[in-house]
């Protein structure tokens, strides 16, 4: 039987192995997804010499950057984004090789176009500066709106801390991406501390968080006029996309 699977670190209440196993019946294939909890990244190495089935596996926190120095090969958006979340094991022989793809990028861009639904976005705030914040960037980049991190530490190019954002910056980007944990389960009260008093009804805030499927941040918004969007559909767009590339040759 084909294994497939998913490496990260507090992985409870994942959605993948549900997701995977009901697309395995759905197309009728013999294949298992497994979740592995690790400490470290390095443990990836025993768990793919292991695992002789083990045929690709999703990447999730807090490893979407530290899985890159464990890669063969890695496709070009990763190595301009710096994060991988699909890894596709390929055998030959003795040799076993791990090839990177960042598929949250797919899953971002085509769920923000219908969001954005025609609107001529400039400028946008990312929270967060982790694996999905670059992702989210690149997609930004690619679409031309310019933005700016917001973080606990800015000491980066372009970052801007949380207690700097006042009335001028919320009210002159209308797209607010949420890419922190802030108000993931089990931390439903959690919310990035942003003042949500400067939004406005031309505001759209999306939330990659997908568990709980409303969050404070995104409650936060509807209560000021502003139009809110969860991950859900990103996670199942992402995890599409990851398909794909475990059933594809190259
Ligand atoms: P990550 O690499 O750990 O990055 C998260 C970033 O958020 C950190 O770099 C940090 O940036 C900030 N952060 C962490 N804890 C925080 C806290 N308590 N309060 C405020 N900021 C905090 O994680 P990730 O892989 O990017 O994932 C982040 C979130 O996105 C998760 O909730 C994940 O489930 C979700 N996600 C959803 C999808 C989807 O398909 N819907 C895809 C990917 C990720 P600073 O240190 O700069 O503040």
């Amino acid at each position: 039987m084909v294994l497939y699977g998913l490496i990260g670190n507090n992985l409870g209440h994942t959605f993948s192995p549900a997701f995977f196993s009901e697309k395995f019946i759905e197309l009728n294939i013999k294949a298992a997804y497994q979740v592995f909890e690790l400490d470290n990244i390095d443990e990836v190495l025993s768990i793919v010499r292991e695992n002789e089935n083990l045929a690709g596996f999703n990447v999730t926190i807090p490893f979407k950057k530290a899985i890159l120095k464990m890669l063969n090969e890695m496709d070009p958006v990763v190595s301009e984004t710096g994060s991988a979340n699909t890894v596709k094991v390929i055998r030959d022989k003795q040799k076993v090789r791990l090839k990177g793809y960042n598929t949250d990028v797919v899953g971002f861009e085509q769920s923000l176009l219908p969001f954005l639904s025609g609107r001529h976005i400039r400028k946008a705030l990312v929270l967060g500066t982790g694996g999905s914040a670059a992702a989210v960037s690149f997609v930004l980049h690619k679409l031309n709106i310019s933005h700016l991190f917001v973080s606990r530490n800015p000491d980066k190019k372009d970052t801007v801390s949380y207690p700097s954002l006042d009335r001028e910056i919320i009210q002159s980007h209308p797209l607010i991406i949420n890419t922190t944990p802030a108000g993931m389960f089990p931390d439903k009260k959690g919310y990035p501390d942003i003042p949500y008093q400067y939004l406005t009804s031309g505001h759209l805030l999306y939330d990659l968080i997908y568990n709980p499927p409303e969050t404070i941040f995104m409650k936060q918004g509807k209560k000021y006029g502003a139009e809110t969007k969860s991950g859900e559909e990103m996670l199942r767009l992402q995890a599409d996309a990851s398909w794909e590339i475990w059933c594809s040759g190259g």
